[in-house]
């Protein structure tokens, strides 16, 4: 199981602390103290301002649209938001740094405590696991160097300079790689749904700081100073390398200890190509960094009205759709895969509300899951870009549902609404049943000539059936069905079917 991860050493059995720091790009067309533009893969240095340029004399002006999208996210994981937060400067020289500090919030952040609930089996509300958030701040991200564009120089792109962040702070309740994994997925899936973040890793649009220490199990207690040491690897940029990091880094801690050593406070970087991670620097503390509040910029305080806006704005978040689905009908399963993504979950949403049915929702969700996305997958298609559309689905399955067609001709007219070689590529399911002559049949004359056809072919298998073999029931559906070309109403085959094995 995932939440017993252990690691055998040497000495005896260990457990792995993990605490994520996740950087978090904000959803906004401007920076967070400047108007430049923030759009991702523009020409280098074409959206600067003089504030991201650090001009002198130019002063930081917050951007409301930031701070709103950074309360909003701090709602969704029922965080305290703090009325009053103030930004400080956190000095470093570096060269993508203009300013020669970042500002950032380390006093007084904008939102405090909150928590992320993860199931780390989706059929299993049992496996829930709360993960607590420490703080949520807003800060301001870096430029970024360019090595690879001249043989002796490095240049640097200031685009993303002055870009706002939100940086979540786990506490170390982790202690798995896959309780990780869980967690990214479900805080990505929550600004997603926010709209406060894209949760693109491949775009860096969100990254993590990796903390990782190791201690024996049945050791002392989880008070952050009976932990172990922990080290930080540094911006790592997906769900797979976040485990991958934890794995590597917890089994080095382990043997570093079993031989006699202490793990180093450190930052560390990781290799992907390695998988592997190595020393960055030893730890910084805050002093080093001479924290001061930021001279420019007054604290902020939030108004009521403010306040009372961003929760108005909120989404139905994962869990409450979750539980929406549950309520009616929907496998735990399905309802986890539903809601595990805000595209799907919309999909789905809309789905629903076009085929106004709500008790065709459980089939609905079968038929979105295994046949939608399956093909999807198949496809390497994106949600957002499904050749069936919403309307096309909810079209489709009220044919099943009001006994047009049946299952395995929805099935076929999928498929032939999926393949771009069937010359119905995209077509509406009305138009492809009709065309293609797929519609299911009640004509009772019909059934019962396949029937006797098929019950004639097979008169050993009759006879077990009448001598208690009831399981043979299913064989005569299925013969008769497939002579049908699956056009027979399924109900009405089954009366008629049992009616004449009665007989
Ligand atoms: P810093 O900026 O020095 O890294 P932060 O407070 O920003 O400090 O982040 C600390 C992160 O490290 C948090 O996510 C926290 O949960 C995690 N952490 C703290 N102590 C440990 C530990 N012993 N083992 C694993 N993670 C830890
Ligand atoms: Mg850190």
């Amino acid at each position: 199981m995932v939440n017993d991860y252990r690691i055998q050493g040497d000495t005896g059995e260990w457990e792995v602390v993990i605490g994520l720091e996740v950087h978090a790009q904000v959803v906004s067309n401007a920076k967070l103290f400047s108007g430049a533009a923030t759009a991702f893969g523009a020409e280098p240095n074409t959206q600067v301002s003089l504030v991201d340029a650090a001009m002198p004399g130019m002063l930081p002006v917050p951007n409301r649209e930031c701070i709103r999208q950074a309360v909003r996210t701090g709602m969704a994981i029922d965080a305290k938001i703090n009325r009053w937060s103030r930004f400080d400067r956190k000095n470093y020289f570096y060269a993508d740094l203009p300013q020669g500090y970042q500002i950032s919030q380390l006093y007084h952040p904008l939102v405090g405590e909150g928590a992320v609930t993860v199931l780390l089996d989706e059929k299993d509300e049992g496996s829930a696991r709360t993960i607590g958030v420490e703080r949520i701040h807003v800060e301001q991200d870096a430029g970024k160097l360019m090595h690879d564009q001249h043989p002796t120089m490095s240049y640097v792109d200031l685009n993303r300079s002055g870009v706002a962040l939100m940086e979540i702070v786990s506490r170390p309740d982790m202690r798995s790689p896959g309780e990780a994994g869980a967690y990214l997925r479900k805080l990505r899936a929550i600004l997603r749904y926010v709209g406060s973040c894209d949760g693109n890793m491949e775009e860096g649009s969100m990254r993590a700081d990796v903390n990782v220490s190791v201690r024996r199990v049945g050791g002392p207690g989880e008070k952050e100073a009976e932990l172990g040491t922990r080290t930080e690897t540094k911006n790592v940029n997906s769900v797979r390398f976040v485990m991958a990091v934890i794995e590597h880094e917890a089994r080095r801690q382990v043997e570093l200890i079993e031989e006699g050593g202490a793990v180093a406070q450190e930052t560390r970087l990781f290799d992907p190509d390695k998988g592997v991670t190595r020393t960055l620097r030893s730890k910084e503390d805050a002093h080093d960094y001479r924290y001061f509040p930021d001279p420019d910029l007054l604290p902020l305080e939030l108004e009521d009205e403010f306040l009372a806006a961003c929760r108005a704005s909120l989404p139905e978040l994962p869990d409450a759709k979750r539980k929406r689905y549950e309520g009616l009908g929907i496998t735990a399963y399905n309802a986890a895969v539903l809601t595990a993504d805000v595209e799907s979950a919309n999909y789905f949403d809309n789905l629903l509300d076009g085929l106004q049915r709500p008790e065709f929702a459980p089939d609905a969700a079968n038929w979105v899951i295994s046949e939608l996305f399956g093909m999807l997958n198949r496809t390497g298609r994106d949600i957002s870009k499904s050749p069936i559309s919403v309307r096309q689905a909810a079209e489709l399955l009220s044919l099943i549902a009001d006994g047009t067609i049946s299952k395995t001709i929805a099935k076929q007219v999928s498929e032939l609404m999926l393949d771009e070689n069937s010359g119905h590529f995209g077509d509406d399911p009305t138009r492809i049943v009709e065309t293609r002559g797929l519609k299911q049949t009640s004509d009772t004359g019909q059934i019962d000539a396949r029937i006797d056809e098929i019950l004639a072919a097979n008169t050993d298998k009759v006879a077990q059936y009448k001598a208690g073999k009831e399981a043979l029931f299913g064989f005569f559906v299925g013969q008769t069905m497939k002579a049908m070309a699956g056009k027979a109403n399924p109900a009405v085959l089954n009366e008629r079917l049992r009616a004449k094995l009665a007989a």
